[in-house]
């Protein structure tokens, strides 16, 4: 079975590449455009930057080394171990020679790195040294599973013994989680124990504390609690989401339900306080970080693209552990809000945070950006994880739509694509997200329950088959039946758009409403004929749908803020006003993953309310 994440236990079993191909649609047209188009941009920027030299430098004559200065961060190789992954799970023609590249570099006992190679760990807070072999050994499992043993298998193999010899009975850690969940992952392909035993060691470790105080405290990096303690995630986001993909892992396979259970503790109290609308993570930018409960600006919204993908990699794993649908919303909100947004439409630049507000256009950046701020698309960051990260999710979407259980088979996520297991072939039909018909039709049938999910927006969604039609709550709509090649379940979900309000204690969006449609969240985008975003407030009325190139934009009734001013921004309560209010029209909506596509513009998702009181 070829699947990023594959546990040995739990409610629901992935089903893989080998079991899932997607066709054209929302999601198959973008796997197509990362196989075409994303994997080959990274390696081009990656040979451009230097960072593939890196290893070509070290792989050299040893006496040599040195001889042509390094480039990029301490962390670049991670990134090419990114890419061997998305190009592991695409079946990619490239990947055998950019494999062999890094097998040079690799030394005798195992150790691979090419900025400490002259002064291994020596920085465990920073140095990123474990976490780089994390994601080498991620791009080893994606190729075990996809292809078997090859050069690139040997070099993770030999890294992953060399971590157990030289960390299994000390007390460090690396500042970056990822190779906890890595180790799991090989253990679950290989069948070798020790991978198990060192990824429970690290994940046990953390918090004791491992690691030394840094300025932004020891939360930054999740060291200030053992994770099987704490309440909630903080600190740095994507280190958040690794690491408590990599303590689910280890739950599972060790049948430790404290420690699952606490990670699904952790994952409510944040769902409900520390998630933006999109689904994105963090409110912080100086460390990248969560924000306090219920701080979530939408300008100062950092939601880096990674974050989005480690929290679609933990709801994956929550819900094939427990067969709970909120993890498979969290999951689709995410996919359609984060992760489709951060890549351009032509594949060749990408958003590393995604604020869910712009205040000014950006200035658009020649060459490597060296900033993570929002705005405007780059081709390529000094720190380049979201691209690469992008290039890995896509190659390997496919294995997270269906599941199969001891209750049939589940289609978590409505994309048009062939699904087979256990004799059973099904076709899905669908246009979704931009109409809410899924059609499924039996190509090879026998008796099977086949269960739809019914997104928790979607109330008042019906099931038809057999002749027969039923509402279903949101949830799963089950079919049960033996069925026959021909036989068809068509699933409708409501897709009126719908105004969205902020829970009060959300300061900075009190007063404001936001627009989805189905899973997509829409925003404003001053591109057009849009009056300038900072004078506007919309009415919470029906909006009116336009389909435009085929996908659904919205009219809201809006009205224009007066653009006076006073000297002092602030009055008096027994001076205040009603808003003063003028010139009513309509107002465009896009999807909010589209936008930016048509150079710089403001855009802004939460809109003040202007018939709401404050
Ligand atoms: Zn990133």
């Amino acid at each position: 079975m070829a699947s990023p994440v594959l546990p040995s236990s739990g409610v629901l079993s992935p089903l893989g590449l080998d079991s899932v191909r997607l066709a054209p649609g929302f999601w198959g047209d973008r796997v197509a455009l990362n196989r075409e188009v994303i994997i080959a941009h990274c390696q081009e920027w990656m040979e451009r930057a230097g960072w593939i030299g890196n290893f070509r430098t070290l792989g050299e004559d040893p006496a040599r080394r040195g001889a042509r200065p390094r480039q990029g961060r301490e962390f670049s190789d991670s990134e090419i171990y990114k890419l061997l992954e998305a190009m592991a799970w695409a079946d990619h023609p490239a990947l055998p020679e950019l494999a062999a590249t890094v097998a040079r570099a690799q030394e005798e006992d195992g150790y691979l790195n090419t900025r400490w190679h002259d002064e291994r760990y020596t920085d465990f807070e920073w140095g990123h040294e474990l976490y780089c072999y994390g994601h080498l050994i991620q791009a080893g499992v994606a190729r075990l599973r996809m292809h078997g043993e090859d050069e690139l298998t040997e070099v993770v193999r030999r890294a992953a013994d060399h971590v157990c010899r030289r960390f299994m009975d000390t007390t460090e850690t690396c500042g970056h989680p990822v190779v906890e969940m890595a180790l799991v992952e090989l253990y679950r392909v290989t069948g070798v124990e020790r991978y198990l035993e060192m990824a429970r060691r690290f994940v046990e470790r953390r918090g004791s504390p491992a690691l030394a105080d840094i300025p932004f405290g020891r939360a930054y990096f999740q060291d200030d609690l053992p994770v099987r303690k704490a309440e909630v995630f903080r600190g740095h986001a994507v280190r958040a989401m690794y690491l408590a993909c990599g303590a689910v892992d280890v739950a599972v396979e060790t049948g430790d339900a404290e420690l699952l259970s606490a990670v699904e503790a952790q994952w409510d109290r944040t769902v409900a306080r520390r998630v933006h609308l999109t689904g994105g993570l963090g409110s912080h930018h100086a460390d990248e970080a969560f924000g306090e409960d219920f701080e979530l600006p939408p300008d100062r919204a950092y939601s880096e693209t990674c974050a989005g993908i480690g929290s679609i990699m933990l709801s994956q794993r929550l819900l094939l552990a427990t067969g709970d649908v909120r993890y498979a919303d969290l999951a689709e909100r995410t996919m359609f809000n984060v992760l489709a947004t951060a890549p351009a439409l032509d594949g060749r630049s990408f958003f590393y945070a995604n604020p869910l507000h712009v205040r000014a256009p950006a200035t658009p950046v020649e060459g490597i950006n060296q900033g993570a701020e929002g705005g405007l698309r780059s081709p390529w960051f000094t720190v380049s994880c979201c691209p690469n990260n992008i290039a890995r999710t896509y190659a390997s979407l496919a294995g997270y739509v269906a599941t199969a259980g001891a209750s049939g088979v589940q289609i978590h996520h409505h994309t048009p694509g062939e699904i087979r297991h256990d004799g059973l072939a099904l076709r899905v039909e669908t246009g979704y997200p931009w109409s809410g018909e899924v059609t499924v039709r039996v190509l090879e049938g026998g008796p099977a329950r086949i269960s739809l999910r019914v997104p928790s927006w979607a109330s008042g969604a019906q099931i038809s088959h057999g002749g027969t039609t039923r509402p279903v709550s949101p949830g799963y709509a089950v079919a049960e039946g033996d069925w026959e090649a021909g036989d068809e379940i068509r699933l409708d979900l409501p897709m009126t758009p719908r105004w969205t309000l902020p829970d009060r204690r959300v300061d900075a969006l009190r007063g404001c409403a936001a627009v989805e449609r189905g899973p997509v969240v829409y925003c404003a985008e001053s591109v057009g004929d849009v009056p300038e975003l900072a004078l506007v407030a919309a009415r919470v009325s029906p909006p009116v749908e336009h389909l435009v190139d085929g996908v659904v934009e919205l009219d809201v009734e809006s009205a224009r803020l007066s653009p006076e001013t006073g000297a002092w921004p602030y009055t008096p309560a027994q001076e205040a006003e009603s808003p003063d209010l003028s010139d009513p029209g309509p107002l465009r909506l896009v999807p909010y993953h589209r936008w930016g596509n048509r150079g710089p513009a403001t855009m802004r998702v939460w809109l003040p309310a202007a018939d709401r009181p404050v």
